[in-house]
Formats: C-alpha cells, sequence, structure tokens
C-alpha cells in the first residue's frame, strides 16, 4: 500500500519529478512504500535515480531487531544515475553512472589518523538521503567529494553495487595480517561469506580458502566460486583444515554467522597467532564464552572489524575495474522496489543469495 505523504516542494530541474516511491521502514520488521518529495541537490551534493540497490545483511538485522525508528529509509549499496548537480559539483553531470557509499570519515580526527578511520565520529552519518531503498537518492557534498565514483561502461550495475560490502570485506581481510600463500577458512556460505571468497581470492590468489557451512548447495557454489575445499562445520571442518595445513591449522578464520558457537568454531581452526575475525552482527546483550588460554597462550586474535574506509573502497574499485574481482554471481534475485517485503523474506527464508532492487514498476524514466 502506498502511503501519501506529500510535498510543497519546488522543482527547478527540469525531467526530476516531484515526488518519488521509498521504502519506509514501520518501526517493527516490516516496511511499507511511502510517496515522498524528492530532495534537491544543494551545492556540492548531486541527485541519483536509482538503478540498483542491493539488501545487505546488515538491513536485514536492522529490520528484525525491529528498533529502527518508523520512517527510516533503509539501504547502502548503490548505484544510481545522476539527474541533477549542486552548485559547484564539476565531477559529475547528468547521465553518469554512479557508485557511491553512505558512510565516509573525516580524514582528519585521530581516529582517522590513526588508520580507525571507520571509528571516526562522523563516520556513521548516513549521507544518502533518504536512503538507498529509494527511487531518488541525493548524496550529501562529503560522499559526492570523497567517495562517489564515475563508473565506465565496461563495469555493470551488478559489479559495481558490491562496492561497499566488498570494501568492508577487504578491511576485515588487511585487519587479519595474512600471509599472502596462507590458508583461510571462511565461516559461513551465504553471500557475506562468499563475498570473502572472491575478496580473498582477488587480492591474495595465493590463499587456500575452506569454506564451511552445514548446507551442501551453498557449499557447492563455494566450490564453483573457487573455494579449494568446502565442509560440514565441527568436528568435519577440523578434520579438513588440520588435514590441509600440515596440522596446525589456518592463517585467519573469518566468521560470517556470528555467535559462540561460531567463535568457538574460528578458534578451533585458527594456528597458534592466527586471528579469528568477527564479520557478522551480534544482539545488544550477546556476550562471549571461550577458552581465555586459546587467545592468551597461543597468541591468536579475535578481531573486530566495522564497515570500510576510504581506502579499501578505491582498492575494491580497482579490482572490479580490472576485472579481477567479479561477485556478479552472488546476485540471485532483481526486484522492483514495490516487491521489497518479497525479497527480505526470500533472504530471511535463505532462498537467496544476493537481492538488488530495482526502481518500483510505476517508476517513470525507465
Ligand atoms: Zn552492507
Ligand atoms: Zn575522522
Amino acid at each position: 500500500m502506498v502511503q501519501e505523504n506529500l510535498p510543497k516542494q519546488a522543482n527547478c530541474n527540469p525531467g526530476v519529478e516531484s515526488s518519488h516511491l521509498v521504502v519506509a521502514c514501520l518501526g517493527g520488521d516490516k516496511t511499507a512504500l511511502e510517496r515522498r518529495p524528492v530532495p534537491l541537490p544543494s551545492a556540492g551534493e548531486i541527485l541519483l535515480r536509482l538503478r540498483v540497490v542491493g539488501f545487505c545483511g546488515t538491513d536485514l538485522f536492522k529490520l528484525d531487531a525491529g528498533n529502527t525508528p518508523a520512517g527510516t529509509v533503509l539501504g547502502h549499496e548503490l548505484v544510481g544515475e545522476v539527474i541533477a548537480v549542486g552548485n559547484g559539483v564539476t565531477k559529475f553531470s547528468d547521465g553518469d553512472r554512479v557508485v557511491v557509499p553512505h558512510h565516509v570519515p573525516c580524514g582528519e580526527c585521530l581516529f582517522c589518523r590513526r588508520g580507525n578511520e571507520t571509528m571516526c565520529d562522523v563516520f556513521r552519518e548516513n549521507l544518502l538521503e533518504p536512503g538507498g531503498f529509494a527511487e531518488n537518492i541525493l548524496v550529501r557534498q562529503r560522499a559526492t567529494e570523497r567517495a562517489a565514483h564515475c563508473l565506465p561502461d565496461h563495469i555493470t550495475d551488478e559489479v559495481a553495487v558490491f562496492l561497499e560490502p566488498a570494501a568492508c570485506v577487504l578491511r576485515g581481510i588487511y585487519r587479519a595480517d595474512m600471509d599472502a600463500n596462507g590458508a583461510a577458512v571462511v565461516l559461513g556460505s551465504g553471500s557475506m561469506g562468499l563475498l570473502h571468497l572472491l575478496v580473498l581470492g582477488a587480492v591474495f590468489p595465493g590463499v587456500a580458502v575452506t569454506v564451511v557451512d552445514p548446507v551442501p548447495e551453498r557449499l557447492a557454489t563455494a566450490k564453483k566460486l573457487g573455494a579449494s575445499q568446502t565442509v560440514g562445520p565441527g568436528a568435519e571442518a577440523l578434520e579438513a583444515v588440520l588435514a590441509s595445513t600440515n596440522g596446525i591449522g589456518a592463517d585467519a578464520v573469518f566468521d560470517t554467522v556470528g555467535g559462540n558457537d561460531t567463535l568457538e568454531d574460528g578458534l578451533n581452526l585458527t594456528r597458534q597467532g592466527g586471528s579469528v575475525v568477527l564479520f557478522a552482527h551480534a544482539p545488544e546483550e550477546a556476550q562471549a564464552r571461550y577458552n581465555l588460554n586459546a587467545v592468551f597462550k597461543f597468541e591468536r586474535r579475535i578481531l573486530g572489524t566495522y564497515s570500510a574506509a576510504l581506502k579499501e573502497q578505491a582498492e575494491i574499485f580497482e579490482l572490479i575495474n580490472s576485472g579481477d574481482l567479479d561477485p556478479s554471481p552472488l546476485v540471485t534475485h532483481k526486484l522492483p522496489l514495490d516487491d521489497f517485503e518479497r525479497g527480505v523474506s526470500l533472504v530471511r527464508k535463505h532462498h537467496a543469495l544476493k537481492v538488488l532492487f530495482t526502481p518500483s514498476r510505476g517508476a517513470s524514466g525507465l
């Protein structure tokens, strides 16, 4: 159902509609299409018409947690086409295809200077107005200036849309401080697990990657995408990882599942001195439970990684530009925004890997 919430906003750009459809959170785990005024770009900003937006595990986590304020528009893996530019913008013009992340650090504060850019005070500001699940998206100045990339014709929307999530994955890989010819384990063979496999293959082709998941069909996809071995969790994984690493364990384990059980699995599969990288959301009240000596006596590290900074985004852009990284095989569904709830349910039920949304069926300009 479309909720009317209409504007009295002047529209000074010919060709730009005065209102558009967005997918608004209703305050729990549900959303609804809502008609809103199209935001117009101020100085330094650009307005995009949606081409594709990825549905991310973070979006699902926020919906399922049910505490996202009503009216919020989620979505941050965005490719759009420029339809209006604010004063002073010289980098982009109408018709450009653009990929842009929602979070951009300031570049100057203590966190930025010490390499913890994603902890920067302004980093969590959403620079996409109202959010990616909308037919039109305003890109704020800091993102336009520092983080938006114009896409050459040979990079498809389905590849470019992975820039933001792949950059998050790359940050975790670098934080693990891996050897270029080492051994890695990825726990979970959902879209983020498989993206780890692909990004590891692009930056460290010499790393052997074991993918662990209980679902055989998912493991088959991982095998097809280049996993050196695929196994079920628990004892099966331990045996396979030890057998393939001369009995010492993996240099790094990437946990894309989350929770105590996989953290313990991660520590068991990691060699002495190796790293377990936590890449999954945890509920607010979640507490860890693991053997302290697995960390203390054996120099293992448990690392958090959050989002991505400009350097990882720039590096992923180069990898997709060169063709070394192509995550488009992970896309299983492309649905219009007015099928949003169906897309969410496909991901919830694990019937989809990566779902992309396109403008709603009635949208103009298509
Ligand atoms: Zn994301
Ligand atoms: Zn900063």
